[in-house]
């Protein structure tokens, strides 16, 4: 028996302690933050009132008020029984980063004390050597810092056997440039607030302070045994499978999307939520995803840097609760080959002071005018920096989904419905009718439109598309951080709001501003023509479409990453201050640097599993065929066994398509070898470029061979565990 046929025996669920009555969300929801409510319950007014206006403000606290917060947070996590605290972070690297440190304070021989103060709450300094900069830190000046963000409330995390306060920062290097993702999130959040506060004001608000971006990120994953997971070195070591054959059934009976979830993920999902509720994650949908085993969790939105946060803490969650589930959390894009991948839906609007959605069509003609400039600014940006937004999602996984044969296309198009369309096609066209729909209106008397709320359709298949009051950034990949595409997206649309505004000043002076407004709308409706489209994206038609409209469609990550350093997309950063040229550039190296590594641990694993694995298990099926074989000829031959001469050729035959089979498979992991060898005098782009027209197809080829060797060798002699035990087996 094989080891994969001894551990489809010990596939189950964990038996789980029941609960009679779940606890109201409400009543424990955010326990585990150090949120404004928490603070203000442990500090002075005068030092809660002062970081309130930091945060509103940026007016900076002082040290003494840093004291008098550090002890109220010491004190509240001592409370919740705490004993150790970190600086978390968001390095280059995609993870999050932490260092603990105990709260105890040495006062005198053999005594401690718990003690935390505000230079310690405020500022830390981690080793930053071992974490990528690109270049930014030459070793000799390897310091890195980690600063407070006291937009993003301290959190604890609880284990087994103990808890630790964890508090949000980003990470700079001794000059102060941005070493995480979180920093240029927060930069980019600025840029877009005084760009659209500016656009306000034209439209009246004098009120109008700040305006955020907003963020809901719709989480997709697949669930495995962990017993096949701890078999497969490839999900062990690259968190996709590199071999497998296709299992009969997949998803082409759409019996998985919505259906019924089993008991076993859905107890995994309660634990999560509830984990979730307690660090104040709300959590909101769950379900079923298309591919078999493949889930989606989607939570309430909330300002883009606290939704980041809370998307890299609820990936932390599910792979650590699905462990004590005994299954394994996958986030890559791609685990599986032949059944659709995971993405990240990133649904982003903007929100002002008072919480108004300025993507929200409103139903008064004065709210839809200025939903429509900012509509257009929308347009506008992602049609001048489509490059932008596929270099925020270039990454090894995702390059598996875009431009593959997967779910969104690499060409960045936007998508508004029917309803849309067609009203900007008539302020386009400058003309007043009635459209085909009954719920459109009548441009009629004022000129303007007026829109029903809910009266936007769906394409699942576009990358960037408005439903309904938000934009949908389809193209984000499952495993990553999301700080990085939203900060792209603020800053274009930053830009693009300046542009509007400053148009509209200039075209409004002396006229009626209304007119102004409709007119330069109607202009930068023309011009961004070629980013919209409403069919069928996977179409091959689109891909022709889009070429003759000039639109980038670009399969690679390497070409993908090249935007980065492109003149026009650097004074881009430079001018909203959320990337220096030298962090762009050294993102550039780092997302290339990462693609390699990815690429070389695949190959690796491959050609391990191909030595270690697939070729013994086909070896030994060959040895029991030439047994087989030998034996029936020598009966042949010495007991005259009367043998049919076309089953002796067929038994031959047989045998030497496994033996020709293991050929290939060896022959083509030998060539892998020699290619990676041959890369490593590339430089980095060099060598990401060979290894996605070279490297790529040939573990391409290896696969073919490996899965139609597992397709002849007897089940028995074959240890990886298969695509139809891994996604069906329950
Ligand atoms: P859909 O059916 O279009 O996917 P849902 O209402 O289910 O829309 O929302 C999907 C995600 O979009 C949720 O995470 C939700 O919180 C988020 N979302 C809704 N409104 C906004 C908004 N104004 N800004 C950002 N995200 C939003
Ligand atoms: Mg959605």
């Amino acid at each position: 028996m094989s080891i994969r046929h001894d551990v489809l025996f010990k596939i189950k669920g964990i038996d789980l302690e029941k609960v009679d009555l779940p606890k109201k969300v409400s009543s424990y929801f955010g326990e585990n933050t150090f949120n404004a409510e928490a603070m203000q319950k442990h500090i002075s007014k005068g030092t809660f009132e002062a970081f309130k206006s930091w945060l509103s403000e940026g007016k900076i606290i002082t040290l003494e008020q840093a004291n008098e917060i550090a002890d109220a947070m010491k004190d509240w996590a001592i409370s919740k029984g705490a004993t150790y605290y970190t600086h978390w972070f968001q390095p280059m690297t995609g993870l999050t980063a932490e260092k603990h440190d105990s709260f105890i304070s040495i006062t005198g021989p053999g005594k401690v004390i718990e003690k935390f103060s505000g230079s310690k709450l405020i500022q830390g300094e981690p080793d930053a050597s071992s974490f990528p900069s690109g270049g930014i830190r030459a070793t000799f000046e390897a310091r890195g810092y980690t600063a407070w963000d006291p937009s993003s409330p301290a959190f604890i995390i609880e284990s087994k056997l103990g808890k630790t306060l964890c508090i949000p920062t980003i990470f700079i290097s001794y000059h102060g440039e941005a070493l995480d993702k979180k920093l240029p999130l927060l930069r980019s959040d600025e840029a877009l607030s005084r760009a659209a506060v500016g656009l306000l004001k034209l439209f009246g608000h004098k009120d109008a302070r700040k305006v955020v971006s907003t963020c809901g990120p719709e989480q997709e994953y697949f669930l495995i045994d962990k017993n096949y997971y701890n078999l497969r070195q490839d999900l062990v070591m690259t968190g996709r499978t590199l071999t497998g054959a296709p299992s009969p059934k997949g998803q082409q009976l759409e019996d998985q999307y919505f259906g019924t979830i089993k008991e076993r993920v859905v107890n995994f999902m309660f634990e999560v939520a509830e984990e979730a509720y307690k660090l104040g994650i709300p959590l909101m949908t769950r379900h079923n995803e298309v591919a078999p085993h493949q889930y989606e969790f989607a939570p309430i939105f909330e300002e883009s840097n606290i939704a980041a946060d809370h998307n890299q803490l609820l990936m932390d969650l599910m792979k650590k609760i699905a462990l004590r589930h005994n299954l394994v959390c996958l986030l890559h894009e791609k685990p599986f080959a032949g059944i659709n991948g995971s993405g990240k839906h990133l649904n982003w609007s903007l929100a002002d002071n008072e919480g108004n959605n300025l993507l929200n069509p409103g139903d008064t003609p004065e709210d839809n005018l200025q939903f429509l400039a900012v509509l257009a600014a929308v347009l506008r940006g992602v049609y001048l920096h489509a490059d932008l937004l596929r270099a925020s999602v270039a990454l090894a996984g995702n390059e598996h989904r875009l431009g593959a044969n997967e779910a969104p296309p690499a060409i960045i198009s936007v998508f508004l419905g029917e309803q849309l369309t067609s009203i900007l096609d008539m302020i386009e066209q400058g003309v007043k009718q009635k459209v085909s729909k009954k719920d459109i209106i009548d441009l009629g008397v004022a000129r303007l439109p007026r829109f029903n709320k809910d009266s936007t359709d769906r394409n699942r298949t576009s990358p960037f598309a408005f439903t309904g009051a938000k934009f949908e950034f389809r193209a984000v990949g499952s495993s990553q951080n999301i700080s990085t595409p939203i900060a792209v997206i603020n800053t274009i649309i930053a830009e693009s709001l300046d542009y509007v505004a400053e148009k509209i000043k200039k075209e409004s002076k002396g006229k009626d501003f209304n007119t102004a407004v409709l007119k330069v709308i109607s202009q930068l409706i023309k011009e961004t023509k070629p980013i919209r489209f409403e069919g069928n994206n996977y179409a091959e038609e689109w891909v022709k479409e889009a070429k003759k409209r000039g639109l980038p469609n670009i399969a690679s990550t390497y070409e993908a990453l090249e935007a980065l350093t492109k003149e026009k997309n650097i004074a881009l950063f430079e001018k909203y201050r959320v990337f220096s040229k030298q962090e762009l550039i050294a993102r550039y190296h780092i997302w290339i640097h990462m693609y390699n590594l990815t690429l070389e641990i695949e190959a690796n694993t491959l050609n391990e599993m191909v030595n270690a694995s697939i070729v013994p298990a086909g070896c030994e099926y060959e040895k029991l065929l030439t047994d087989i074989l030998g034996g029936l000829v020598s009966l042949k031959k010495s007991a005259k066994l009367a043998l049919d001469l076309k089953a002796l050729a067929d038994q031959k035959e047989h045998l030497s398509e496994v033996v020709s089979k293991i050929y290939y498979v060896r022959r083509n992991a030998l060539e892998m070898a020699k290619l990676l060898e041959k890369a490593k005098k590339l430089d980095g782009h060099a060598r990401a470029k060979t290894y996605f027209e070279e490297l790529k197809p040939l573990m391409e080829h290896i696969r073919r061979h490996t899965d139609a060797l597992e397709c002849v060798v007897s089940d028995e002699h074959w240890d990886l565990p298969k695509y139809r035990e891994m996604l069906f087996v329950k």
